[in-house]
């Protein structure tokens, strides 16, 4: 078994927010939610070949996918020697009752990103933090509130058909900064090595991407076809020549809110 610090899987390509400049390109309206059966045969290509430190299940918002207590126990079938987590704003948690026992069952950890400080955001957020404490209080599972407005960045610029890639021509420099440099993604059955990259097909299916972004659109991820020294480079690879969309070095902006009119 080959090891890895984490490996992600979406449980949804959808959102109910629209961060701007979300690295899952959730906010592009690129997909749905993935059907277990799916998420379920995509890892088994994986899991006999791959022992991740951490599995996240993420999106995406993948409390949107109604399947979703069936997925974590699933993760956990197929990842037994894993640390498990689940990714989620928060807001559909809500549709889940019996999440909260699968999560003690599969110990799986519950992380809640909370993606804006505006008094609006707060005062939605504060029925799922109230859900949650109580979940907590009769359930055994780790829970964590993540404050993921702080420090946000992007790795592009513009939206739909208008979004440009940096190219600021220093991949080094890119994979340097990158903060998404432990995040392969699981994604049509192969391994890729980021959320930007795995995503930004569907980005193009969606919104025709301009000619500068071909040649990261051709980017090969990694097939299940491949040999052990293939999968070992792959994962030995840091800085490629893809890594040049992104910029080389952090563009912070005030994220403004998420939250859909
Ligand atoms: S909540 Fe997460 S997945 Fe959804 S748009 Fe924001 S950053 Fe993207
Ligand atoms: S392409 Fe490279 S620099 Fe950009 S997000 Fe992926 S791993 Fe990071």
């Amino acid at each position: 078994m080959y090891q890895i610090r984490n490996l992600e899987i979406h449980a949804s390509y959808s959102c109910n927010l629209s961060c701007k400049s979300c690295s899952h390109f959730s906010d592009q309206q690129i997909g749905k939610n993935v059907p277990l059966e799916e998420i379920a045969s995509q890892m088994m290509q994986w899991s006999g070949r791959i022992q991740p430190k951490m599995f996240s299940i993420l999106g995406g918002e993948p409390a949107l996918n109604k399947q979703l207590v069936q997925i974590v126990r699933e993760c956990r079938k197929q990842w037994p020697f894993s640390k498990l987590r689940l990714i989620s704003n928060g807001f559909y948690l809500k549709n889940h009752p019996e999440l909260p026992l699968a999560l003690q069952q599969a110990e799986c950890d519950l992380e809640v990103s909370v993606h804006h400080g505006g008094e609006e955001y707060t005062e939605k957020l504060k029925p799922v933090r109230e859900l949650l404490a109580q979940w907590s209080s009769r359930y055994n599972f780790v829970l964590k509130y993540r404050p993921s407005a702080s420090k946000w960045r992007t790795t592009f610029e513009g939206s739909g058909s208008e979004m440009v890639p940096f190219n600021d021509g220093n991949p080094e420099e890119s994979y340097k900064v990158c903060v998404a440099k432990n995040c392969p993604q699981i994604h049509e059955g192969k391994i890729w090595k980021c959320p930007q990259l795995a995503y930004l097909g569907m980005v193009d299916i969606k919104h025709q991407l301009s000619e500068e972004w071909q040649k990261y659109l051709s980017y090969r991820p990694l097939y299940p076809t491949c040999s052990d020294a293939e999968l070992q480079q792959f994962f030995e690879t840091k800085a490629e020549p893809a890594c040049a969309m992104c910029p080389s070095c952090h563009r912070h902006f005030e994220i403004p809110s998420p939250l859909r009119i």
